[in-house]
């Protein structure tokens, strides 16, 4: 989980500093990760989960309610949730709204003060009291709570009861599949989303202009131009301190420049076939050509161990030339205007791989959303309630907030933010969060509002990549931060953690000492295969393909 943890911060980061599309996109870059950085603060109250008020199940012939009402008369339920450890909080203006459209109110069981997802979590599930409403960051937790009993299947809730959320189902694969779990119940509403890209190729535009050079299309050209970067100091203080190729989070960067050769140093599939990617061709190409790029010093030297703030100091400091980022890259255009005269940081489209092939890995996925637990009196006004935010009236409210407080509707229906959020000290996305808004429930992030919040080159990017669908593959199962996330039998999960307990920490230390030159990579390769194998590869491959024929409806 270190990964995970790390890139994650790293995203929170992004979120914090420029409050553009990183925040809020789906379980891979949202949630838990805070606990890397928060005070493991002892909770007292996180079981104080009571049951709902006995509200009696409404017959299914009730008469119609007005507007959106989904009670008759009002009602509250319990939620645990701490998402990005905020602690959901009733008295979010959003959340008042809510409940006087709904009629019904949510109250949290996670004390305000709680900045320990995971404890609370525990706390709750070990106090056996547990909320009406639960949602938590990790899907498969979710799932084990689900089949432990704590969640209830909610397909046939949905299926009665919950006709915008079925539509939803019916209409996208990716939040269908999120939503199953392997046993073939409905244990949690996804937060799904609109947009498709993530990260994005941004290159010093100034810099190519000044050498007289052309944004790169391949990844040669792209060696071409890092090379220049390096040698013939576009920073022009006679100086060879250019840090070519950069990225944030040192663990990361192996995987995503990996991918310019179509390779990681994990699983992917092709054609229906899952693969080791250690175990491809493409590898041995791929790590040939870094080894090189380091000698070079076109990798940045830090490779492995610059942190989160490695963008900062390397665009303030005049010295990183091309990074594979988030679209808060293209706003140290604005932040650096007056102390790099003509800073400009441009997204291209990705560098084309050894054999022609323009591919985008990193994407994003439908993420966690919330349950219905099994002490929940009134599941069935509960759906109901789950289901406004997939109508366009609670969707608008948990996307953009307040009409006429902090958005109002254009003449053609497009939605725009109030000043109040554009211009907020916290952010724009700050500021929504801070009165409940984009909270991590089960609902559709909407794209529209994220772009409403971006700048004009970050806006450029995001319609750039999202234009381009075939980049980022068919058939591929959530493979988010160079992690596939298939959903495993209940055995195959934990065998499948075991063996890559062992294989994954291997190759990621193999990986850096070749890099690195501590270790020959050509004539340790195959006993690197061998050592692999003995650690059972070939079983975790097995389970893969699997999980993966599951993915895609083969079993
Ligand atoms: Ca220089």
């Amino acid at each position: 989980m270190r990964k995970r943890m790390t890139r994650g911060l790293a995203l929170m980061m992004t979120a914090a500093m420029v409050g553009s599309m990183a925040a809020g996109c789906g379980a891979k870059n949202e949630g838990g990760q805070t606990q890397t950085t928060a005070k493991a603060e002892s909770s007292t109250t996180a079981a104080g989960a009571k049951a709902p008020e006995a509200g009696s199940a409404p017959a299914e012939t009730e008469p119609a309610l007005e507007g959106s009402l989904v009670s008759a008369e009002p009602k509250e339920f319990t939620i645990f949730l701490n998402f990005n450890n905020m602690p959901f909080d009733s008295n979010w203006q959003v959340w008042q709204e809510i409940a006087k459209r709904t009629n019904v109110s949510l109250k949290g069981t996670t004390s305000l003060t709680n900045s320990n997802e995971e404890e609370a979590f525990n706390l709750m599930l070990s106090s056996g009291q547990l909320a009406d409403i639960i949602g938590y960051v990790k899907s498969s937790d979710l799932e084990q709570l689900g089949r432990d009993g704590g969640l209830i299947p909610l397909n046939d809730l949905i299926d009665q009861y919950a006709p915008n959320i079925k539509r939803v189902m019916e209409e996208d694969d990716r939040f269908r599949q999120a939503a199953y779990s392997l046993d073939g119940n409905i244990y949690y509403i996804p937060k799904n989303q609109e947009l498709l890209s993530a990260e994005y190729w941004w290159i010093r535009q100034d810099w190519l202009d000044k050498l007289g050079l052309e944004v790169p299309t391949t990844v040669d050209e792209l060696h071409d131009v890092l090379y220049a970067f390096r040698n013939e100091d576009p920073n022009g203080n006679g100086i060879k301190d250019e840090v070519p190729l950069f990225d944030r989070a040192g663990w990361k960067q192996p995987e995503e420049y990996l991918y310019l050769w179509d390779t990681s140093t994990t699983f992917y599939p092709r054609d229906g076939k899952m693969t080791f990617e250690p175990l491809e061709e493409n590898f041995k190409i791929g790590v040939t050509n870094l080894i090189k790029w380091y000698e070079e010093g076109i990798l940045d030297p830090e490779f492995f161990t610059r942190g989160a703030s490695g963008r900062d100091t390397l665009l303030s400091g005049d010295l990183g030339g091309c990074t594979h980022d988030w679209v808060s890259t293209g706003n140290y255009n604005k932040t650096l205007a007056d102390v790099i005269p003509g800073f400009n940081m441009v997204p291209f489209t990705p560098p084309a791989d050894h054999n022609g092939v323009v591919k985008e890995r990193v994407s994003r996925y439908p993420g966690v959303g919330w349950g219905i637990s099994s002490m929940c009196e009134d599941p069935v006004t509960v759906i109901k309630f789950m289901d406004f935010f997939f109508s366009e009236e609670g969707d608008a409210l948990v996307n953009w907030g307040i009409e006429g407080d902090t958005y109002t509707v254009n003449a053609d229906g497009t939605k725009q933010f109030t000043e109040k959020v554009l211009n907020s000290e916290l952010t724009p996305i700050g500021y929504l969060r801070s009165i409940g808004a984009q909270y991590r429930i089960g609902m559709c992030q909407d794209g529209e509002y994220e772009r409403a919040v971006m700048t004009e080159v970050a806006l450029e990017a995001s319609k750039m990549y999202d234009s381009h669908p075939e980049w980022f593959g068919e058939d591929m199962p959530p493979y988010a931060d160079g992690e596939l996330e298939l959903k495993y039998t209940e055995e195959d999960d934990t065998e499948y953690k075991n063996l890559m307990a062992s294989i994954q920490p291997y190759v990621e230390q193999q990986f850096q000492s070749w890099i690195l030159g501590v270790e020959d990579f050509e004539t340790g390769y195959d006993a690197f295969v061998e050592e692999l194998k003995a650690r059972g590869i070939d079983r975790a491959l097995e389970i893969n393909q699997k999980a993966y024929d599951t993915y895609l409806g083969k079993n």
